[in-house]
């Protein structure tokens, strides 16, 4: 990694996990993963692009620690699936802190999903499966309607369009956590028809701060969607028919 030592990248590890209160989740182990996460990431990155968040300190902030912001909301011992994970966020974060969780990283972009699948390997990270896949396509295959404790998901659509590609995969019982930035509220007056509709009702709705290191705080709202009743087997949609009329 360009001139980050171990050291100086645990300072700032631990430096940001303690300001947003996750530094319980820090073990030796989980610490040399990241460090390994970041190193990987970043020379990837420089070969083909992933993620616009490049930089060691951005890569802590808002990858690492903005993906954990809801790591009390997951189950013990839940199957996750984490929808749109993109290089890997929420799912490796989680997967690295949380070896009792079993997860699916789905994405529709292919080389994405071939950093998911060999950041695992590096890491000897045993409980991610990673899946290149659209969301509204893999929900019928195989078995996977109704077969997650959780969905979850993270900067990929609002929410009345991310509801319909997430809570079909959600057993009834089980839940969808959002993990939304400051205009979830908003977002979720939109969605909350479509999520009836869906069979889901919202638990709760929890408004945090990720704290920066300058002690910047970038407002984060986590909705927790419960899934009470099945999904009517018609969704999800087309993926054009979700977009250009959300339930
Ligand atoms: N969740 C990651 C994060 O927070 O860094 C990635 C966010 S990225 C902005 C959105 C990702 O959602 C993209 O990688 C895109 O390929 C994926 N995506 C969008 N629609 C999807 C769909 N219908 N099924 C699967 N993946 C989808």
């Amino acid at each position: 990694m360009t001139g980050e030592t171990f050291e100086s990248f645990q300072k700032k590890l631990e430096n940001i996990f303690d300001l947003n209160n996750i530094a319980h989740l820090l073990s030796q182990d989980a610490t040399q993963k990241f460090y390994q996460l970041s190193t990987l990431l970043i020379k990837v990155n420089s070969e083909t692009n992933l993620t616009a968040i490049n930089d060691i300190d951005d890569i802590i902030l808002k990858h690492y620690a903005d993906s954990l912001l809801a790591v009390s909301q997951y189950e013990k011992d839940a199957s996750v699936i984490d929808v749109g994970c993109g290089a890997g966020f929420p799912s490796l974060p989680l997967a690295i802190v949380r070896p009792d969780l079993k997860i699916t990283a789905l994405d529709s972009t292919g080389k994405k999903i071939d950093f998911v699948k060999l950041a695992s390997r590096e890491l000897g990270l045993k409980n991610v499966t990673a899946v290149s896949a659209r969301a509204e396509e893999f929900v019928d295959i195989a078995g996977k309607r109704e077969s997650f404790t959780h969905a979850t998901a993270r900067a990929v659509s609002r929410l009345n369009v991310l509801s319909e590609l997430t809570l079909p995969f959600v057993k009834v019982g089980g839940s969808f956590i959002a993990l939304k930035s400051k205009d979830g509220d908003t977002e979720l007056s939109e969605a909350i028809t479509g999520i009836a509709t869906l069979g889901g009702e919202v638990k709760t709705t929890e408004h945090l701060n990720l704290v920066s290191y300058d002690g910047f705080e970038a407002q984060r709202t986590i909705i927790v969607i419960e899934k009470k009743s099945s999904t009517p087997k018609k969704y999800p949609r087309t993926y054009s028919k979700i977009s250009k009329k959300p339930l």
